[in-house]
């Protein structure tokens, strides 16, 4: 190998920053290159290009939240899928995927169907949002439409004072059914359901794993769960954070054993078969 500037043919490998273009924007990255020992003219072979391709679409995929040629790859084999298999898994050309595992950046129709097909919860996720946006606000909603953030930051606020799910189920149902009770609306918008515990979120264990796994909970030992972060009161008016307030006021001294037990007296629990969806209309012989 000879320098194409100098002449020189001592050459040493370094890694070089450099600036190439993706999909028409320009993205830094450091790869290895061979360099001139001389004149400092960088010369790569095949696979060095090669690593650059990769790390600069890889450098583009992150800054465009989309899923890198390592975690594509992660997917195939946590599936034990051969590059074909996957490829008739996900009916696209085998050559698409050996793309996508190296330099070229799937665009985000393709990066979806990948999550779909091969993200458990992204796929969990997804079919409770068409769920939550097909299911109008109704009696078994208390008369909201569901929301993600608001039933988010409940579940950081009780989880506080509740500590494991069974007790913080319980303490979002008695916040969604006192305020009904009072106001005629539930805080989030939840569906509960009859269940041999008492009464329960419809997909409680599907939210739970997905709260999880966005960080916004995480384990803490025995059947316990916490919040990795304080509750962002903020998008709750004042009437929802009274209503908020008062039931984990009442699960403070027990973490919510009380309401466990009151719950399995409830009207709303009594007059309802199992994993039947319990009507908002019980909320008005609601105990608390
Ligand atoms: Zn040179």
């Amino acid at each position: 190998m000879k320098c194409p500037s100098c002449g020189k043919e001592e050459f040493e490998t370094k890694n070089i920053r450099f600036t190439p273009e993706i999909k028409g924007e320009e993205v830094e990255v450091v790869a290895p290159a061979s360099v001139c020992a001389r004149c400092h003219a960088p010369l790569m072979d095949a696979a060095q290009m090669n690593e650059l391709r990769r790390r600069a679409a890889d450098r583009y995929r992150v800054l465009h939240g989309l899923l890198t040629s390592e975690e594509i790859l992660k997917f195939r084999h946590a599936l034990g899928m051969s590059q074909v298999a996957f490829a008739n898994y996900l009916k696209v050309g085998e050559a698409s995927i050996k793309r996508w595992e190296t330099y070229y950046v799937q665009d985000p129709v393709q990066d979806e169907h990948l999550r779909l097909k091969c993200d458990e919860v992204y796929a969990e996720f997804n079919a409770l949002e068409l769920h939550w946006k097909s299911h109008p606000p109704d009696m078994y909603s208390g008369n909201r439409r569901f929301s993600w953030e608001l039933f988010k930051q409940a579940v950081r606020f009780l989880i506080k004072v509740t500590k494991s799910p069974l007790f913080l189920n319980k303490a979002l149902f008695y916040a969604d059914f006192r305020h009904f009770k009072t106001y005629g609306k539930s805080i989030t918008g939840m569906r509960y359901i009859h269940l041999e515990y008492g009464p329960c979120p419809d997909q409680y264990q599907n939210l739970i794993q997905c709260l999880m796994r966005d960080g916004s909970l995480a384990a803490a030992g025995h059947h316990q769960i916490k919040s990795t972060q304080e509750a962002d009161l903020s998008v709750f008016d004042d009437e929802e954070i009274q209503t908020l307030m008062l039931v984990a006021q009442l699960a403070k001294q027990d973490q919510g054993k009380r309401l466990l037990q009151l719950s399995h007296e409830e009207k709303a629990y009594k007059e309802t078969e199992p994993l039947q969806l319990i009507s908002y209309e019980f909320a008005r012989t609601l105990k608390i």
